[in-house]
């Protein structure tokens, strides 16, 4: 059992107005008590306050920081525990300070995701909703955000344990079966099971469709942005990047190493290639060349091919829309704020007129049109569904598809009148990988697995 008490930043790092140290376990009212002045004494306080003080140093008196000091007793905590939480109004370094305070009066820093790991373990929330904190943290768009948290609410785990309670009662009914196997009974009993799991494989098929769509706005779309120099790839990089800020951009207390670019654009998030250089070179699509270009598209779920509507279609770009027709390809058409010089419709008898968008960067003009038709590419429209369940962890659409499986395996089975306790080993598999997906019986090792990628504080 996990009784120490435990302490971390719990906000980004970096500049902030201002930084909140969370602290969790048995000891956090009392040691905070020893640091924090103020006219009365904490551990008198009733839970959820809030309480106006000085971080002061027990034995010098120095005072190190002014502070609001939030009180929440156990259970009535995100971690069950009880909780102190000190928000600071300095920066980073005063904030170090404060921490540094703390962790010496005997607290333990806290693991990156130990917080959760303690709701997680004391009941508070289950594993899927626990990763769906991660998601949370990481989210690059609105939309992702949303299915995070509903994730987090729980909407995810909801379908999961219903189903999971359904094959219980499944395996319940088979189980009395097995005990008085006449003829008739098991007649019965196999067009039953077959009916149950196709609901079942129905419905876990229904949570993998969102699965690919769910990735995508998590992660991104991959997105290359090709077309030959000087017709305007960097203008709507710009563009895009100015206007459609993902509302994260970074990922504070991560192992990566390259801080990656997102731009949201009608809430789909793109992550733009090669955007490490979308700062300091002008370019980096113009740089590397046509040629390059198309080796950057290999990797990528979405090109954007941008074309001068001023200008004939040189070579180049005939072979680049050959390389490009068969993918997930938008073409844009800019500068339509000059003459048409181009051929339109060789572009439209090789592209849907859906894919073909008319631009100006320099009149802001068709860049949510551009939204539009990647929404259409890859969400069918369907982008506004907001009450559908997404699926976007990698572990949770493995653990789906695998209780899948299991399941068709049972259907087959009763199907071709395998002995019932047979089919009953499938039906029993299915409901234990989804046992995993909410973190019943799931491994020590799994749990720390899970847990490790949380950032420091949450
Ligand atoms: P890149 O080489 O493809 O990255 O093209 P740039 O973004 O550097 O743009 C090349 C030139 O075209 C610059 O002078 C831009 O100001 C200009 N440009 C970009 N978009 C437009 C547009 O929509 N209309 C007009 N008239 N000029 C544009
Ligand atoms: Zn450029």
């Amino acid at each position: 059992m996990m009784t120490d008490t435990i302490a971390a930043i719990s906000t980004p790092a970096g500049e902030g107005g201002i930084a909140v140290i969370r602290i969790s376990g048995p000891d956090s009212v009392g040691i905070a008590d020893r640091i924090f002045s103020y006219k009365g004494k904490l551990s008198d306080e009733p839970t959820h306050t809030v309480h106006y003080g000085h971080i002061t140093h027990p034995s010098t008196g120095e005072r190190i920081e002014e502070v609001l000091v939030t009180v929440m007793l156990a259970p009535r905590s995100f971690t069950t525990e009880d909780v102190v939480e000190i928000s600071c109004h300095g920066g980073i370094i005063s904030v170090k300070k404060v921490l540094d305070l703390v962790l010496e009066q005997g607290i333990r820093l806290a693991e990156p995701g130990e917080f959760t790991k303690r709701a997680f373990l004391n009941g508070r929330i289950d594993l899927a909703q626990a990763e769906a904190v991660i998601d949370l943290i990481r989210a690059k768009s609105d939309r992702a955000f949303k299915i995070a948290l509903k994730q987090v609410e729980g909407s995810l785990s909801k379908q999961v344990k219903q189903l999971r309670h359904r094959l219980v009662e499944l395996m319940a009914h088979i189980e009395v079966n097995i005990d008085y196997p006449e003829h008739d009974v098991e007649e019965l009993t196999n067009a039953y099971i077959r009916d149950k799991c196709s609901a079942a494989i129905d419905e876990l098929e229904k949570l993998l469709v969102t699965a690919e769509q769910g990735k995508i706005l998590r992660e991104g779309i991959v997105t290359a942005i090709v077309g030959r120099p000087n017709v305007g790839k960097s203008s709507l990089l710009n563009a895009l990047a100015q206007d459609n800020k993902a509302i994260v951009t970074d990922i504070p207390g991560t192992t990566r190493d390259v801080i990656e670019e997102y731009v949201n654009l009608n809430g789909i998030p793109l992550k733009l290639l090669d955007t490490a250089g979308l700062r300091e070179t002008e370019d980096v699509v113009e740089r590397i060349g046509v040629e390059r270009s198309r080796t950057a598209l290999t990797d990528a779920d979405l090109i954007v091919l941008v074309l001068n509507w001023n200008e004939p279609l040189h070579e180049d770009e005939k072979r680049l829309i050959e390389d490009v027709r068969d993918r997930q390809t938008v073409v844009v058409l800019n500068k339509t704020d000059l003459p048409q010089r181009t051929d339109v419709s060789y572009i439209e008898r090789r592209f849907p007129a859906e894919r073909i968008v008319r631009m100006s960067v320099k009149e802001q003009e068709g860049i949510e049109t551009l939204g539009r038709a990647i929404g259409e590419l890859f969400f069918g429209g369907q982008l506004e569904t907001n009450d559908m369940t997404y699926v976007s962890n990698v572990r949770h659409i493995h653990l789906l598809k695998r209780a899948k499986s299991a399941l068709e395996e049972a259907y087959r089975a009763a199907d071709e009148r395998v002995p019932i306790d047979m089919i009953q080993i499938d039906i029993r598999s299915s409901w234990e990988h989804l046992g995993e997906l909410v973190g019943d019986a799931v491994g020590e090792s799994l749990i720390d697995q899970i847990f490790s990628q949380f950032c420091l504080g949450k």
